[in-house]
């Protein structure tokens, strides 16, 4: 099968993946994220509250204490080290756990605590005197369920008598057997088999259904019906949590088809901004004149810590190589690298081990390394009709608040056509790219 499509666009390109641009693939991106992550996201805006129930006050909390958690649940959040709810928990928490149980759609961009929050919810509504599966999360990939499982595991470490079971591939039930664990957390196809397929749970006395990270979900072919056919055999009075760390009109409808009268939570990502960044360009007629100003800059300033952008993989290994040469300490991250590779590559830039780290698009937002002063864009960033990507531009460069810290941009311009990008990018955000001679740059400190 197949066999026409897999010729599809090999007229238009004979790229391989090393002269390809890389993209990030959301699953992986999210798992990287999370595993990486150091703590909570702050932020300094106001949730917004789209929608919600008349019939009920929607209230916050400012302490754990107040939320009225069963004391071992409460001992466990503390445990994790967690001291005052999160910015999206304050409003989520008590709708979440609400009596009569309240459906909920939460958006808030990954790290700002959303799966603490649900876990929690989740924890807290197991009757662990019955032995049936009363919960269900969904993840999109056996990563995320595994995540998410492991939270689960932490937070209730002061409470043995809640059982959790992963849906995952690997983890197979001899059939007829019934389920007892309270808890299952997996993936749409394997969940989906489990109760409806071979009917190991009664899928009628769920009481709470949680669909994570439902973004990334639609993404994967396939996933959002099996989510809707799990739906379609859950009681109405079952609680729906919905979570996604974006919001655009896809998820909203699907949002809109698993969550019955939702209250609608969203915490906006803090803007990034180019203000406290000087721009420039510097004009090179090749590759290795491009290598060579990254060399003269590294002559004249000092540096922190440096980024620099390539727009393939190819590129980036040659600049890598060049640069190793030289004796500076690089690192690389690109497309062909697995999860766990990726993670030890930034852990190591983080730590300070490597002062350049040389990446493609894999690496386009969300990493804030605070350190980091000098970003290069070896390569201008460009769409797929090579026009300037003004988006994945700030995303390059631009900072958040908490980040906001001064720091140096530098584009390589080495043909008509990237200066054009170049000044579409100045024209787009009204702030001005200098031109910069590169024998002269000591003007950039
Ligand atoms: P999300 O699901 O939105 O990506 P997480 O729930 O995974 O966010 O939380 C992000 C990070 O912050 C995790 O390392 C988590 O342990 C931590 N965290 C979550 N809630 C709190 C809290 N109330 N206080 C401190 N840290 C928290």
């Amino acid at each position: 099968a197949g066999l026409g499509l897999a010729k599809k666009g090999s007229n238009q390109t004979s790229d391989t993946p090393e002269d390809s641009p890389d993209a990030a693939n959301p699953a992986e991106t999210s798992l990287l994220m999370k595993i990486i992550r150091q703590g909570l996201v702050e932020s300094k805006l106001d949730i917004e509250i789209q929608r919600k129930d008349p019939n009920s006050p929607l209230y916050s909390v400012k302490t754990f204490e107040a939320l009225h958690l069963k004391p071992n649940l409460l001992k466990g959040v503390y445990a994790m080290g967690f001291n005052a709810p999160s910015k999206i928990q304050e409003t989520a928490l008590p709708t979440l756990l609400a009596d009569p149980p309240q459906n909920m759609i939460a958006q808030s961009q990954s790290g700002t605590g959303k799966t603490a929050a649900f876990v929690l919810a989740m924890l807290s509504r197991v009757d662990s005197s019955k032995n049936y599966p009363q919960v269900l999360c969904l993840s999109p990939t056996y990563e995320l369920a595994i995540q998410t499982g492991e939270v689960a595991a932490k937070m209730a470490k002061f409470c043995p008598e809640i059982k959790l079971k992963y849906a995952v591939r690997g983890e197979e039930v001899p059939k007829g057997t019934k389920i007892t664990d309270h808890i299952l957390i997996g993936t749409p196809g394997k969940m989906l088999d489990w109760g409806v397929k071979f009917g190991m749970f009664d899928l009628n006395k769920i009481r709470v259904f949680v669909l994570d990270e439902a973004d990334v979900m639609i993404d994967r072919q396939g996933h959002q019906d099996q989510c809707i056919r799990i739906h379609k055999c859950l009681p109405p009075t079952c609680q729906m949590m919905f979570f996604s760390a974006t919001y655009d009109s896809a998820v909203m409808v699907f949002a809109e088809i698993i969550v019955p009268n939702p209250i609608i939570i969203r915490l906006l990502r803090e803007e990034e901004s180019l203000d406290n960044i000087k721009q420039y360009y510097v004009k090179c007629k090749s590759s290795e004149e491009k290598y060579r100003a990254i060399c003269n800059i590294y002559g004249v300033i000092t540096i922190g810590q440096a980024i620099i952008f390539c727009h393939t993989r190819k590129t980036a290994s040659w600049l890598s190589e060049k640069m190793s040469k030289d004796g500076h300490s690089v690192a690389v991250l690109s497309g062909e690298l697995t999860v766990e590779q990726r993670i030890a590559v930034l852990d190591r830039f983080r730590g300070g081990l490597e002062k350049v780290l040389i990446t493609t698009n894999v690496l386009s937002r969300g990493i804030d390394v605070e350190q980091v002063t000098l970003v290069v864009n070896f390569d201008m960033p460009m769409d797929m009709n090579k026009k300037a990507d003004c988006e994945t531009y700030l995303h390059r460069i631009g900072r958040t608040g908490r980040f906001g810290k001064a720091g140096i941009a530098i584009n390589l311009i080495d043909s008509p056509q990237t200066m054009d990008i170049c000044l579409d990018i100045e024209a787009h955000f009204g702030k001005k790219i200098q031109l910069l001679d590169i024998e002269d740059a000591e003007e950039i400190e």
